[in-house]
This record gives structure tokens, C-alpha cells and sequence, in this order.
């Protein structure tokens, strides 16, 4: 069993520490917020009043935070866990953050002999809880295989993208296909009931026809077309606007730095960001269905 700290317990880096413990590791954890280290320790994790205390032994370093000024202030800002972890650890970092941001730390923590690999994931807090996460992953080869028996423990899918940052390019890539998926088929759905349709009659015709796609068949956006999904639920819990938002920020600024033309991802970027601008960051990104709704 490995030694292990894990340092961002929030929505997604509390249950992925859970299934650690409940794995049988030894997890040292921490967090800005006391709660939620307290929960942790109650059910088996040591933690340190200070994050370089919680780092000092681990073989593997594993962090979930909100973006990448987080992510490059906890290892590479002032006074940052490079000077504290171990040489030869191995760093996972989970965060949904930018590729500059990977590419700057792992080759600052390179210098000191510390690996490093980008391991964003997909499948929710749903996904983080079950233990069914999709991890992509950018990286050394060695460094992938020494840390899939870790990622595996919290994931079903474990990919490798390729080198550094790669992980981070197929989640943007990912998340940017499903914003256009989302609010093309939220458009679809909305002409068809301006013209009369009932939503699911025409999501199963569209189910069995060209414009079948993963949103009409697990997660439509027309409440009560489908049961146990957030638009049957007034919108609530799933994945939230703001996070489409943010994902598709990223995607726009890979897309600036490799000068790639992405018209559809730009519309789809603009048109969450008015959606959550208008008070809506918290509900589900399939209420983007409510864009296209006439007054
Ligand atoms: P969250 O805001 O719930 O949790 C982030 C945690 O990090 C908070 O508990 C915060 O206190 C902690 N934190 C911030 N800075 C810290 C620091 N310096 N030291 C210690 N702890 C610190 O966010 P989340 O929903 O868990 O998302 C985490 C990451 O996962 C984000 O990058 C997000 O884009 C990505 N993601 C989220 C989802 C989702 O559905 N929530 C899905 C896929 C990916």
C-alpha cells in the first residue's frame, strides 16, 4: 500500500481521497477548510497543520484544485512543496487547469528530481464518488505506469494522452465537444417545440436517426423527457454552468496558443458565459436549453 497525500478536498478531491482510504493507502490529507480535513480523519486520515508537514513522507502527491494559479502557488509559489517533497515522488495533479501552468511546474519540480504527471478527469462528482472517473493523462510513460494503481482506485478509464499537458488538451477537447453537443441539441429541441413537437417524440426520432448523440441518449436537457437527470430536476445538481464556463475558457486559450480555428467552441464559450452571466452558473450546463426558450 502507498504512502499518499492528497491535498484539495472539495467536491471532487473528497470522495477521490475516500476511495484512497477505503483502497487500503495511508493518506495524509489537507485543505483551506477545516470540515472538510475532519471528515477525512473520520474515516482513517492523518492530516498536519501544515500542507509541507502532510507531504514530507508521501511517494505520491495527489491534488484536486479550483485552477492553475492554485495549482503553481501550492508547488512552485513561495515557500511552495518543492522544497518539501521527497525526492522521486511522484506528483498527480487532478485540477482542470491550463497547459502553460503543467508545462512551468513539472519542469520546475523536474530540476529538483520530483515527477509529475496532469491527470484532470472526467465523470463528475458522481464519477468521484462511485470510483468510475476517466483520467487523461499527460506525462512521462514510467510515470503513467507507477501511477495507474493509484488512479485506478478511483477511476474506470485510465488513458494516457501523451506528454505533459495532454491530459489537460483531451479534457478541454472533450469538454468543448460537449458544450457544442449540448446546446446544438438544446437548439434542435427548442425549434421542434416552437413548431408543435412534443420534446420526447422528437428526442426519440433524433435518438434513432443522424442526430443521435450522448446528450439525447443519457443526459437530455427538456425536463421530463428523461427521469433521474438534472433537467427533471429543476436544473439541480449534475455539472454546474460555471464549470462548462471555466472548461471552455481553457479550451479558447489552448486554441489561441496553437492559432487553431474553433467557431463552434467559440459560440458555445460565449453563449455559457452569457448563460451563467444571467444567474444561472450554479444550475446544470443542460439548462442552456433556457437560451433558446421565447419569452
Ligand atoms: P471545489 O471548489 O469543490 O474544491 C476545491 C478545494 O480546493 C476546496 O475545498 C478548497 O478549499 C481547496 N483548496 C484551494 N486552494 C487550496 C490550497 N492552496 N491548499 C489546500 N486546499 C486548497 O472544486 P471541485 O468541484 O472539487 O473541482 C476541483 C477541480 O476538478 C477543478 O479544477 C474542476 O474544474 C475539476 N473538475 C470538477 C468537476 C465537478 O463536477 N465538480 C468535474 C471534473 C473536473
Amino acid at each position: 500500500m502507498a504512502n499518499i497525500a492528497f491535498i484539495g478536498l472539495g467536491n471532487m478531491g473528497g470522495p477521490m481521497a475516500s476511495n484512497l482510504l477505503k483502497s487500503g493507502h495511508q493518506v495524509a490529507v489537507f485543505d483551506l477548510f477545516p470540515e472538510a480535513v475532519a471528515k477525512l480523519v473520520s474515516e482513517g486520515a492523518s492530516t498536519a497543520d501544515k500542507v509541507s508537514t502532510c507531504v514530507k513522507d508521501a511517494d505520491f502527491i495527489v491534488s484536486m484544485l479550483p485552477a492553475g494559479k492554485h495549482v503553481e502557488g501550492l508547488y512552485i509559489g513561495d515557500d511552495g512543496l518543492i522544497n518539501y517533497i521527497k525526492h522521486g515522488s511522484l506528483v498527480i495533479d487532478s485540477s482542470t487547469i491550463d497547459k502553460g501552468t503543467v508545462i512551468k511546474v513539472s519542469a520546475e519540480l523536474a530540476n529538483k528530481g520530483i515527477n509529475f504527471i496532469d491527470a484532470p478527469v472526467s465523470g463528475g462528482v458522481g464519477g468521484a464518488q462511485a470510483g468510475t472517473l476517466s483520467f487523461m493523462v499527460g506525462g512521462d510513460v514510467a510515470d503513467f505506469n507507477r501511477a495507474k494503481p493509484i488512479l485506478d482506485n478511483m477511476g474506470k478509464n485510465i488513458f494516457h494522452a501523451g506528454a505533459h499537458g495532454a491530459g489537460q488538451v483531451a479534457k478541454v477537447c472533450n469538454n468543448m465537444l460537449l458544450a457544442i453537443l449540448m446546446s446544438g441539441t438544446a437548439e434542435a429541441l427548442q425549434l421542434g417545440m416552437d413548431n408543435g413537437l412534443d420534446a420526447k417524440v422528437l428526442s426519440d426520432i433524433m435518438l434513432q436517426s443522424s442526430g443521435r448523440n450522448w446528450t439525447l441518449e443519457v443526459y437530455n436537457p427538456c425536463p421530463g423527457v428523461m427521469e433521474n437527470v438534472p433537467s427533471s430536476n429543476n436544473y439541480n445538481g449534475g455539472f454546474m454552468t460555471d464549470l462548462m464556463a471555466k472548461d471552455l475558457g481553457l479550451a479558447m486559450d489552448t486554441a489561441v496558443q496553437s492559432q487553431s480555428a474553433t467557431p463552434m467552441g467559440t459560440m458555445a464559450r460565449s453563449l455559457f458565459a452569457l448563460h451563467a452571466g444571467k444567474g444561472n452558473g450554479g444550475k446544470d450546463f443542460s439548462s442552456i436549453i433556457k437560451m433558446f426558450e421565447k419569452a
